[in-house]
């Protein structure tokens, strides 16, 4: 996996903001899908699968780089979608280029629908890979495992430490992984997930799951530390999933002419509105502090519209 560049931002609510650029993996806009992808279809390789089932709305990043994984490789991939998140968005836009088979169905169809869409591919002899929306599944939860070694990596060489890690929480699985790699490297900081849409205690739930999941039966955390390492913050989900609220949207107007930084209505620019709100409000100040940029960069266009 290519490494992705951290470098300082600015001073944020007193604090020393550094920024992780996850948006700039190489592939398909990058984000934190383009760096889960990547072990999905490593997986995939191996099993000598030969097509992929996902599912996502249209305005899922997750689909936009898993279907473009796809074309890449000639491969057909199907993206089971519900109706009721079904706007024209840039990414859909893209998943068309992609030649996707999108499958629009009502929300409560969408699990039939994947097991009708799987089974009827083995029927016909073919052998469909399925990765979870988002990317959930020990595998995206891997991929920030290595994330957060990267993060270690350009401290040491660096000789900086970062006192608290924001970022955007969604299926969880970013998350879980920066916590899993904190507990397994025994290390002191603050990881705060941002919630874009989910609330506690189901949001938080689903993150404490994918942790116990990935770090297994071994018990290589307690209960306790697992239950300690995880922050989750639910009041700056702004009107609901792939909605911002106006200081969401000023945010994010501003980061962009303040430092060319895009951030996104869906995920970002409620990531960042959260994590100024929560220095400032907590009188956190004389720190460094890493922004966890995930990408979202079509959304990015999508939100000036
Ligand atoms: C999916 C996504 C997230 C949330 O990641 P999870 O691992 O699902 O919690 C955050 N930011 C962007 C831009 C995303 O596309």
């Amino acid at each position: 996996m290519q490494r992705t560049p951290i470098h300082t931002l600015g001073t944020e609510a007193g604090c020393r903001l550094f920024v992780k650029r996850e948006d700039l993996l190489p592939f398909s806009f990058g984000g934190n899908k383009a760096r889960k992808a990547e072990l999905f279809f490593q997986e995939l390789a191996k099993e000598g699968a030969d097509c992929v089932v996902t599912y996502g709305s249209s305005s899922s990043n997750h689909c936009r780089v898993v279907s473009n994984k796809a074309a890449s490789l000639g491969m057909p991939c199907w993206i089971i979608s519900p109706e009721e998140a079904s706007e024209r968005t840039s990414n859909l836009a893209l998943m068309e280029l992609f030649e996707a088979k999108i499958e629009t169905v009502p929300v409560d169809c969408v699990h039939d629908t994947i097991e009708a869409r799987l089974a009827l591919l083995k029927s016909e002899g073919r052998k469909p890979y399925f990765i979870a929306g988002g990317g959930h599944g020990n595998l995206g939860t891997q991929a920030y495992v290595d994330c957060y070694d990267e993060i270690r990596d350009y401290e040491r060489r660096e000789g900086i430490h970062f006192d608290y890690i924001f970022h955007a929480s969604g299926t969880g699985t970013t998350q879980a992984g920066l916590i899993c790699g904190r507990l397994l490297a025994g290390d002191e900081r603050e990881i705060i997930g941002i919630s874009i849409a989910r609330k506690a205690p189901r949001g938080r739930d689903v993150v404490l799951q994918s942790v116990r999941d990935y770090l297994g039966e071994g018990a290589r955390a307690s209960e306790e530390a697992i239950q300690a390492a995880t922050r989750f913050v639910d009041d700056y989900t702004g009107d609901g999933y792939a909605v911002a609220n106006r200081e969401i949207t000023a945010t994010i107007h501003r980061v962009m002419r303040q430092y060319g930084l895009p951030l996104d209505p869906t995920y970002t620019g409620k990531a960042f509105t959260g994590m100024i709100d929560y220095l400032t409000k907590n009188r956190i100040s004389e720190k460094n502090v890493l922004f966890i940029h995930t990408g979202g960069t079509p959304l990015f266009f999508d939100g000036l519209k």
